[in-house]
């Protein structure tokens, strides 16, 4: 099961092809800082041996074969060996073994500099990839998944990976490098003394494996703690306002600390675990540096091994040196592993493909605004809810055309079908006489102005808000647009005016003000289609009035569909739609079906008496 999920980080593959340079070359620094890691233990064995010879110590043995230093060692040995003061030899050596100690450090650094930097790179890469997809996929995929699942894939799991291409290669890739260039030296000096040094080893493999698999299962107890915890967090404050008036905070602080009291208990039951894990490997390792004393010490005593003291001490410093990369292991492992499980999830969301496609050759054509829905019907692919059946509208170029009807009628769904945010399921939407799949999708959303029921503003400045999507500086424009969605006023007396910022850190705005915010922005695009649903029912009668005269001059020549649940009567439509149950129940204009006394008639009736009521 793991090595199938490892499978998943091949995709991986072709973000170290692209940082390749970055990636060798930082592999050759692990390596050279390793390198010269090794040689301090050699430079002090001979220091060691230099000392007992040169003081004749007692119980100095010279040994029979001179030990085989690496080159480098080899060569400075040649050198010192000529200088006749003792102090002066020593004096070097401790010098030599700072500076290679400075040489290794200062590799690490290039290190650093080369693989992390290629892990922020590939991060970087990752992040755009992801966000770009999100970009092509169409609404139903986000009415599928949640924000936060959504959100997760570009922070959380991207940021698991990074730690993967990063720490998690270096550390592997130093553990290689330490544990073959130490072995390799062990080995050159004596076979069985390395065998009987190593054997410890597979043992603390074992025990990392294990003790480490108990870390994850209990990490991932902890992160679901912490997301309940979170998630339970986030619901409190931003409905806040409704604990309040329900007078809920007891309730909710007690599910809030029995949530917390899981989450500890999870925690502190890592802590323990954790607990065992260094002493464990501290205690395995300390077996290996005994039985290098013992052992070595016994040849040393008994003699016919060629084993000195300083070959003692150097073994000693090896082991000590497999301590740290050792002990990562287990950290290296769940790093590599929880990479795997968020590259699949997002290996996943890269396969899904958006329903709404482009087509092949897009040239891009100018919208007209003539409409024509053929028997259109729709049914919502995951829910099976049948919005319009059968729908047939004609609407020519310049026509102002009203839809009404009930909350759930299906007003909404022709327009989000005229933006295929969905496509069509049975029928044909024309537009100027084309297929509206003929399109290129970014070539039809920029030819429609349209504000959306549910008002979405960025936290943003004002200004920015209405100028989205332009790239120019247009404060003239935005002045204008917000002129004609009467809401310049309001903006004049903001502190900021145009600069203000709008939601989290700045100005909370009322229900009416955001819908004529979102009305400026579409206004300023000045397209020749114009869809508006339902966007003025956060606004008093006067400012609809208001609006509606702007409009009116404004919409001159354009093709506007004008979803509402109130009738203006101030309006001049063309044509009145009124939906039932996704049908078109009646339509004609305003006096044709007043003299119908339907149920236009008898709607407007009523809202008229409604509104005398409310002026009263
Ligand atoms: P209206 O705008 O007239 O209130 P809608 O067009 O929004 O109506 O909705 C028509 C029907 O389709 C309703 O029954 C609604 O519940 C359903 N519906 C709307 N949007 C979705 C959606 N994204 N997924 C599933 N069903 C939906
Ligand atoms: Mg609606």
């Amino acid at each position: 099961m793991q090595i199938l999920c490892l499978k998943q980080l091949a995709a991986l593959n072709k973000y170290f092809w692209k940082y390749r340079l970055r990636l060798g070359i930082g592999i050759v620094f692990i390596f050279l800082s390793n390198y010269f890691n090794v040689l301090s233990p050699q430079v002090t064995g001979f220091v060691i041996e230099f000392v007992q010879k040169s003081l004749n110590l007692p119980g100095y043995k010279s040994p029979e074969k001179a030990p085989e230093y690496d080159f480098l060692v080899q060569q400075f040995i040649e050198r010192v060996d000529g200088i006749d003061s003792f102090s002066k030899v020593v004096a070097i050596c401790g010098v030599t073994i700072l500076l290679l100690a400075l040489i290794r450090g200062f590799f690490l650094f290039l290190m650093r500099q080369t693989i992390i930097v290629m892990s922020r790179h590939i991060e970087y890469d990752q992040k755009n990839e992801i966000y770009d997809h999100y970009q092509k996929l169409d609404t139903a995929f986000y009415k599928q998944n949640s924000t936060g699942d959504l959100m997760n894939r570009i922070t959380e799991d991207v940021s698991r990976i990074r730690m993967f291409t990063g720490p998690a290669i270096m550390y592997l890739a130093n553990l290689i490098a330490i544990i073959s260039l130490c072995v390799f030296f062990m080995w050159k000096r004596d076979h069985t003394l390395t065998m009987y040094v190593l054997a410890p080893l597979p043992i603390l493999a074992i025990a990392i494996y294990y003790i480490n698999n108990t870390i994850n299962k209990k990490s991932e107890k902890i992160q679901e703690a912490l997301s309940d915890l979170t998630t339970n967090a986030q619901e409190s404050y931003s409905g806040i306002r409704v604990i309040k008036s329900f007078v809920q905070e007891k309730a909710m602080l007690g599910f809030f600390t029995k949530n917390s009291e899981t989450y500890k208990k999870n925690a502190l039951g890592l802590a323990k675990v954790e607990a065992i894990y260094f002493p464990s490997i501290t205690l395995l390792i300390g077996i290996s540096t005994l039985l290098t004393i013992m052992i070595g010490g016994l040849y040393y005593i008994n003699g016919g091994h060629n084993i000195g003291i300083n070959t003692i001490v150097e073994f000693v410093m090896y082991i000590n040196m497999l301590t740290f990369p050792v002990s990562a292991i287990g950290l290296t492992a769940s790093m590599i592993q929880r990479a795997a499980a968020s590259q699949k999830r997002i290996n996943e969301f890269l396969k899904t493909e958006p329903t709404i496609k482009n087509p092949e050759a897009t040239t891009a054509i100018k919208l007209e605004g003539n409409i024509f829905f053929e028997n259109v019907s729709f049914t919502y692919p995951h829910t099976g809810i049948k919005a319009l059946q059968n729908f047939n509208l004609t609407i020519k170029k310049g026509e102002k055309i009203a839809i009404i009807g009930k909350t759930g009628s299906g007003k909404s769904t022709v327009g989000q079908l005229l933006l295929r945010m969905y496509d069509v399921t049975d029928g044909k939407i024309m537009l100027d006489g084309k297929d509206v799949k003929q399109f290129g999708l970014t070539n039809l959303r920029e030819q429609i102005s349209y504000v959306p029921q549910d008002v979405f503003l960025f936290s943003e400045t004002v200004k920015n808000n209405i100028g989205f999507g332009l790239d120019a500086d247009n404060s003239k424009n935005v002045e204008r647009a917000a002129t004609q969605a009467s809401v310049e006023k309001e903006i004049a007396g903001f502190s900021n005016k145009y600069e203000t910022m709008v939601g989290e850190r700045g100005v909370t705005l009322s229900g009416g003000q955001k819908q004529r915010i979102s009305i400026a922005r579409a206004l300023i695009k000045s397209p020749n289609l114009v869809i508006f649903d339902d966007c003025l029912s956060a606004v008093d009668a006067r400012t609809e009035n208001e609006i509606i005269g702007n409009l009116n001059q404004y919409l001159n020549d354009k093709t506007a569909i004008i979803i509402t649940h109130r009738i203006f009567s101030l309006f001049n439509f063309d044509n009145i739609i009124v939906l039932d149950d996704g049908k078109i129940i009646e339509q004609g204009t305003h006096i044709e079906l007043m003299n119908k006394k339907g149920h236009y008639a008898k709607l407007y009736t009523r809202q008229q008496e409604q509104d005398f009521k409310n002026e009263k």
